[in-house]
């Protein structure tokens, strides 16, 4: 039979994947928003060596809060308290002008738990990837070598959690002569 856990992940990816329906990122191809969080399980599951799976969950998850109509009582009730917390370690506050979030991020980032730094620096990894692989409608090369810069900064407040996603970061950062 089917294991608890495949059944539990497949039914959190078409969670994810009805509530990110409408959405998508901010490349050209207008790639489907889903691929980012799905790509984020991944990278911890095959980069990371995660088999936590609550951290793999809340990876599937982690934007669902901060971009889609989900509440997290509604995560919590589908999902459980611990995947919900993680979640909510992942969202930023939209009532905060976007200049105060990032800097948060920054600030705030050796303050999560090890388990949402997973989540974390995944997600930044993905990111940069993304960037790397094709410049969003609209970006201009100054605007994503600030982003480089930011998400290096945030990478800083998450070291010492998980060596090889540490590594795969430092190198997009070197590639770009990124301090560290
Ligand atoms: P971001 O600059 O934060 O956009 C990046 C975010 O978009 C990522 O963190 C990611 O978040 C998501 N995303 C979606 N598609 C992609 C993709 N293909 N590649 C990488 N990331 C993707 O937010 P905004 O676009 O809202 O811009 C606001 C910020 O940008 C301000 O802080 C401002 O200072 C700066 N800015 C700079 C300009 C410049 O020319 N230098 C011009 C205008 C703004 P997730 O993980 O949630 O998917
Ligand atoms: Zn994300």
């Amino acid at each position: 039979a089917l294991s608890k856990v495949v059944k539990e992940i497949v039914r959190c990816t078409n969670f994810a994947a009805l509530k990110h329906k409408d959405q998508r990122r901010k490349d050209k191809q207008q790639t489907p928003y889903v691929n980012h969080v799905i790509g984020v399980a991944h990278i911890l599951v095959s980069e990371g060596g995660i088999s936590d799976v609550s951290v793999i969950q809340a990876a599937l998850l982690h934007d669902t809060v901060e971009d889609t109509d989900t509440s997290f009582y509604e995560l919590q009730a589908e999902f459980g308290e611990d995947v919900a917390n993680l979640v909510k370690e992942m969202t930023d506050d939209k009532s905060l002008p976007k200049a105060e979030r990032k800097a948060l991020q920054i600030s705030h980032a050796s303050q999560a738990s090890y388990r949402a730094k997973l989540v974390k620096l995944a997600d930044k990894l993905y990111n940069l990837r993304d960037l790397r692989r094709c410049t969003p409608e609209g970006w201009s090369e100054e605007r994503v070598q600030e982003y480089f810069e930011w998400a290096s900064q945030v990478v800083a407040g998450l070291r010492g959690t998980n060596q090889t996603m540490e590594d795969a970061l430092d190198q997009l950062f070197m590639e770009r002569g990124v301090e560290m």
